[in-house]
C-alpha cells in the first residue's frame, strides 16, 4: 500500500506527498465511522486510482498534535528570538520552551538579527547557558546572510513549525533561505497579525530537505494542559536531577533534599531558570478554578 503524508487540506481534499509526487486524495467512510479527521501533518496510507488522485485509507498514530495551526507529527519547533528589536528576553524563551516540550516537540533556538548586536558578551552568556541545558542554538542574521547553512542543515528530514513573537523575524529567515518562498512568508506575516480568518488552512512546504509549516506555532503562550507536577519534566536540567530529590513527586519548592535546590543554589542550574519555573508555578496555580 502506498504511503505518504499529507501536507495540505483544501475543499475535501487531502493533498498526500508521497516522495516527488502529490497526491490528490478524499476521504473515506471510515474516518466518520471513527470519528476521526485527517490532519496536515499525517501519515497515511492510500490507494491509488491513477498518479494523481486516490483516497485515503489509514491515518498512521499521531506523536503529537497542535491545535493553533491544526498540524500533527511535529519533528521540531525553530524557537525565533531577536537578539535586538524586540530585546532578547529569557522570561519569554523560557515560556515557550516549556509550551514546545509539553508537546513532545525538540527545540531548536534561533537568535537572529545578530547583526544588530555590537557587544554581545551578555547574550553569549545567556547562549552558553542554553547549550549547557543540552538545546541547540544557531545564531544568524537575515540581512547579512548569516547562520543560514546551519539552520538549514536542522530542517533537513524533519517537519518543522517556526515559532516566536511578532516581528523577531521569522519570515525574513523563511525568505533568507528561499527567496522563491516569497509568496508564503508574506502569508506568514499576513497570518500573525489583523486578517486573520477561520478560512486560513496551514500548508507544510518543503524546504531544505524538510517540511516547514507555513503558519507559525504556539502563538498562545498560556500554559492550558499543563499541570504544577509536569511543567520540571519541561525543563531539562530539573527532570534530570529529579530522581535524586529525596521526595518523590517533589515539585522543587520547599521541599527538603531537593537535589534541584541544591543545584540552583550551587550555580549549577542558572538561577533565573529556576525564578521563571516558579512564575509559571504560581501562574498554573491560579488557572485551577476555585472551590
Ligand atoms: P516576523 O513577524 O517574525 O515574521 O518578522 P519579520 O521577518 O517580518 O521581521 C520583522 C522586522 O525585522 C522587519 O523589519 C525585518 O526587516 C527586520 N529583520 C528581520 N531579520 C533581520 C535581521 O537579521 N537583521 C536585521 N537588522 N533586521 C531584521
Ligand atoms: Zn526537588
Amino acid at each position: 500500500m502506498p504511503e505518504g503524508k499529507i501536507i495540505k487540506a483544501l475543499s475535501g481534499f487531502y493533498y498526500v506527498l508521497d516522495g516527488e509526487d502529490l497526491i490528490q486524495c478524499r476521504g473515506r467512510g471510515v474516518f466518520r465511522k471513527r470519528n476521526i479527521t485527517p490532519l496536515v501533518g499525517d501519515y497515511v496510507e492510500y490507494e491509488a486510482e491513477n498518479d494523481k488522485e486516490g483516497y485515503i485509507l489509514s491515518i498512521g498514530d499521531r506523536k503529537n498534535e497542535l491545535v493553533r495551526p491544526p498540524i500533527s507529527n511535529i519533528d521540531q519547533a525553530v524557537l525565533v528570538f531577536s537578539a535586538l528589536e524586540p530585546t532578547f528576553s529569557t522570561m519569554l524563551l523560557d515560556r515557550f520552551l516549556v509550551l514546545i516540550e509539553s508537546k513532545n516537540v525538540e527545540p531548536v533556538i534561533c537568535v537572529t538579527k545578530m547583526d544588530l548586536v555590537e557587544d554581545s558578551k551578555g547574550l553569549q552568556a545567556f547562549m552558553e547557558d542554553y547549550r549547557t541545558i543540552g538545546y541547540t542554538v544557531v545564531e544568524t542574521s537575515s540581512e547579512k546572510m548569516e547562520g543560514l547553512v546551519a539552520l538549514e542543515d536542522y530542517l533537513a528530514g524533519k517537519t518543522s513549525v517556526f515559532a516566536g513573537q511578532s516581528g523577531v523575524g521569522k519570515s525574513s529567515l523563511l525568505n533568507a533561505i528561499r527567496p522563491e518562498l516569497e509568496l508564503k512568508t508574506d502569508e506568514i506575516s499576513s497570518s500573525l497579525g489583523r486578517g486573520k480568518h477561520t478560512t486560513r488552512h496551514v500548508e507544510l512546504i518543503p524546504l531544505s530537505g524538510g517540511l516547514v509549516a507555513d503558519t507559525p506555532g504556539f502563538s498562545s503562550l498560556d500554559f492550558d494542559g499543563i499541570e504544577v507536577e509536569d511543567l520540571s519534566d519541561c525543563f531539562p536540567e530539573m527532570a534530570e536531577r529529579s530522581a535524586a530529590c529525596k521526595f518523590r513527586g517533589c515539585i522543587h519548592l520547599n521541599e527538603p533534599k531537593c537535589a534541584v535546590k541544591q543545584a540552583v543554589e550551587k550555580d549549577e542550574i542558572p538561577s533565573y531558570r529556576y525564578d521563571h519555573y516558579l512564575q509559571f508555578i504560581e501562574e498554573i496555580k491560579e488557572r485551577k478554578p476555585r472551590y
